[in-house]
């Protein structure tokens, strides 16, 4: 196995909102200006990091919005968020969940943190991966798969003090719970003080890993809090070490190699695509949500 080399490691771009109830640093593809395939079939990573948005009795969120085309899926650190659709699917994810929602032909949707996770505040910390659908599963029905922490595939490394958490595909011998269009890995990997975690990644595949907590050596780079790493496509072999202990999101995928057209809400492949996606939405084929 030959080392995959470092292309970047990206400090969180200035955060925006998203809604009230999110403020996130798009790390791609608008944060650094990537190419919108650069890291196909991961199209968007808006990333929370920790913050305590205070008590509040009515929950802060984004409203009633439309998707098509790709998938949402988010994965929470700390606080809770509630998920609702039009597709009938709702649910809550705690510290350590993942919501995996495809959106394919269309739902609405509403995200907001959980009612009593608001009514006590405290520290809120995700990240929110938009991940590509081939063209041919871009119509697919809408489908919500809420994973807790305990479902995922976990393992304990050989030197004793790290811990992997699968959420999707496979790593280190197991395979993740999540149903995926594409082939996709997605895993949390938790390094205590002086653990050191060594896997491969398919060197076609795209590949990223995000520091959510403490501070790590990637591949012979610093890779401190909230920063993300972008791998070049050189190599399948990757060794994290860490000093002071360390939680990562590693994400890694298989290129679709397949036009992008993308506006707002809305993945495609083509902009005819996208004004049918704005057409039918007027038309009331997302389905309907209440506020
Ligand atoms: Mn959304």
């Amino acid at each position: 196995m030959t080392k995959r080399s470092v292309e970047a490691v990206l400090a969180p771009p200035a955060p925006h909102m998203v809604g009230d109830g999110f403020r996130v640093h798009n790390f791609f593809p608008g944060g650094y200006n990537m190419e919108q395939d650069r890291l196909s079939p991961f199209f968007m990573l808006d990333y929370n990091a920790p913050v305590d948005f205070g008590p509040r009795e009515e929950p802060r969120g984004v409203g009633v919005h439309p998707h098509r085309g790709f998938e949402t899926v988010t994965f929470a650190f700390q606080g809770s968020v509630a998920h609702h659709d039009s597709a009938g699917h709702s649910g809550v994810i705690n510290a350590g969940d993942v919501q995996w929602m495809t959106a394919g032909s269309g739902v609405l949707h509403k995200e907001y943190h959980e009612r009593e996770f608001s009514r006590k505040g405290g520290v809120f910390h995700m990240a929110q991966l938009w991940v590509n659908l081939p063209a041919k599963h871009k119509m697919e029905a809408p489908r919500y798969q809420g994973i807790k922490r305990d479902e995922m595939a976990q393992v304990q490394l050989p030197d004793g003090k790290s811990e992997v958490r699968v959420v999707a595909g496979s790593l280190f011998g197991v395979t993740g719970p999540a149903k995926t269009w594409s082939p996709v890995i997605a895993a949390v990997l938790d390094l205590t003080a002086g653990g050191e975690a060594r896997f491969n990644l398919p060197a076609s595949y795209n590949s990223v890993v995000l520091v959510v907590k403490g501070a790590a050596s990637v591949n012979g780079h610093d890779a401190p809090t909230d920063n993300l790493v972008v791998f070049r496509n050189d190599g399948e072999e990757v060794v994290v070490t860490s000093s002071i202990g360390a939680t990562l999101l590693v994400l890694s995928g298989e290129p679709l190699n397949e036009p992008i057209a993308a506006y707002g809400p809305f993945v495609m492949n083509t902009y005819d695509e996208i004004k049918q996606a704005f057409a039918d939405v007027s038309a009331g084929k997302f389905g309907v949500l209440e506020d």
